[in-house]
Order: C-alpha cells, then sequence, then structure tokens
C-alpha cells in the first residue's frame, strides 16, 4: 500500500493532527496533476498495487475534484486498487456539491474508488 498525501491543510483541527493547517500556512501544500502522477510512479514503479488516498479537509475541494483525482489514476494506473478520502472530507465535498453522500459515494465509485462501502 503507498499513501498519496495530495495536500497538507484541513478546516478541521484535531488535536493530534498536524494536517490542520490554513491554506496560507507556509507549512501547507497542495499538489497539481503532474506531481500527483509523478508521485504515483514512483510507487508504481517500487511495486504499489494499491493506493491509499488522504489529505485533510480541503474548504473548496468538492466532488468533482475528487472525482478528477480518481479519473487521474486510474487512466494512468488501471490496475491498481485505489482507496481513500475520510468520511469527512467526502461528507463536505458532498455538502459543497449539494448532493447526499449516497450520490457522492456512487460518483466516487464510478470514477475508480475501490473502497467498499
Ligand atoms: S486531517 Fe483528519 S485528523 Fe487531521 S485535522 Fe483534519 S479531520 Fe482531523
Amino acid at each position: 500500500m503507498w499513501i498519496l498525501r495530495f495536500w497538507k491543510g484541513c478546516t478541521v483541527r484535531c488535536g493530534f493532527c498536524a494536517f490542520g493547517k490554513d491554506a496560507d500556512d507556509p507549512d501547507a501544500y497542495i499538489l497539481d496533476d503532474e506531481a500527483i502522477l509523478a508521485k504515483a510512479q514512483g510507487a508504481a514503479d517500487n511495486g504499489a498495487r494499491e493506493f491509499t488516498l488522504m489529505g485533510g479537509v480541503h474548504p473548496d475541494a468538492d466532488i468533482d475534484y475528487y472525482e478528477h483525482l480518481l479519473l487521474l489514476l486510474k487512466g494512468e494506473f488501471p490496475e491498481v486498487m485505489i482507496h481513500g478520502f475520510s468520511p469527512t472530507m467526502i461528507n463536505d465535498a458532498a455538502v459543497a456539491s449539494g448532493m447526499d453522500m449516497a450520490e457522492a459515494c456512487e460518483i466516487l465509485k464510478a470514477a475508480g474508488l475501490d473502497t467498499k462501502f
């Protein structure tokens, strides 16, 4: 399993976690598509057969964004299993997209999320 942290930053501030940062914090980051694919290729070259996508709760992330990430990775690595996104991440993105969790999960599964719900 390989864990891709595609951004560091989170609107939630759990006391035990270093991901809780504002977008303008110097320690926050978000990876663009090129960087994500480069990291994924490196993992695949080292034998990764499963990607776990994790990040904080991004204030601007909607379901379209997560769908894009899945289509991006599945397009390049169709044989790799993809798990990821916390329930909080999906819930906040579903709210931002004006849909319920069930609809959001169906969209993500159709885009390549292999996590069983
Ligand atoms: S990334 Fe998860 S654990 Fe960390 S602050 Fe955000 S919600 Fe909490």
